[in-house]
């Protein structure tokens, strides 16, 4: 095996799945993470070790990761991918959702950081690609806690990228408007649904999980010394 242990969070669906694959045909040894084990087995993808994980249990993650390195070698790329994104209007939405949401895409992309921060400071090597969305750099109607998870994102991304940059390990944030996936599958205000269904049929449809796959595997493939600090893709007649 010549190129290194890429690890995905996420990696049963949507952007996650589609990357896989990318890094999967660029020839690297994947980990890939998920609460749906059947989803990601059912890939076929070769030099792949799949883990039945959730985000929100931090042993979990530290033990697929050794799990994985132990064949693999240590991981250079952690793709921070696993979210959900429960919108609704946040004066009827039942605080569990924000709990959910919070424990998922705030606690959870730090949880998935964990085992990778200081090991790739110390090896001087490693890429981070942490998810975000449009959603972390505006705020829409109905995105009040989804926003405030991806705002976080931002904020630990440019810190981090500060904190590891003099060891040239890379920290990247991703920025998708929307995107063909299954997340809006969870949200379970169905005005809120409506009002982005109309969207989306207004501006065209969303775009496909490959293109954010691609521009993740382009920056990746760059040379270490050379960081895409952020990017932003959103269908073209996504005007806002
Ligand atoms: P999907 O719903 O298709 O994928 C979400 C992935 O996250 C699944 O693989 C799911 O796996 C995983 N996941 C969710 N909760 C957990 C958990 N507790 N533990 C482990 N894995 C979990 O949607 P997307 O591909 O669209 O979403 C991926 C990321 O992209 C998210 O962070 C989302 O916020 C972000 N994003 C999406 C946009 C879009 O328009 N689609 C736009 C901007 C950002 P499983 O359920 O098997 O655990």
């Amino acid at each position: 095996m010549t190129k290194p242990l890429i690890a995905i969070t996420g990696a049963s669906s949507g952007i996650g799945e589609a990357t896989a694959k990318a890094f999967s045909a660029a020839g690297h040894p994947l980990l890939l993470m998920a609460r749906r084990l059947e989803r990601m087995q059912a890939l076929g993808l070769p030099d792949c070790h799949c883990e039945k994980v959730d985000v929100r249990n931090r042993e979990a993650i530290a033990a697929a990761v050794a799990n994985a390195e132990a064949k693999y070698g240590p991981v250079d790329c952690l793709f921070n991918n696993a979210g959900i994104a429960r919108l609704a209007d946040v004066g009827e939405q039942d605080p569990e959702e924000w709990d959910e949401t919070i424990d998922i895409n705030i606690k959870g992309v730090m949880n998935a950081l964990h085992p990778f921060i200081k090991s790739m400071k110390d090896r001087k090597a490693g890429t981070i690609v942490n998810m975000s969305s449009i959603a972390g750099r505006k705020v829409y109607p109905d995105h009040t806690v989804y926003c405030g998870s991806k705002f976080f994102v931002h904020a630990i991304s440019e810190s981090l990228r500060g904190y590891l940059a003099p060891h040239d390990v890379r920290v990247i944030v991703i920025s998708p408007g929307i995107i063909e996936t299954e997340v809006l599958d969870h949200v379970n205000d169905p005005n809120t649904l409506k009002a982005y269904k109309d969207n989306k049929v207004r501006i065209g449809g969303g775009i496909s999980a490959d293109h954010v796959a691609d521009m993740i595997v382009f920056a990746y493939q760059m040379p270490q010394n050379v960081l895409i600090q952020e990017m932003v893709v959103t269908p073209t007649r996504q005007e806002f």
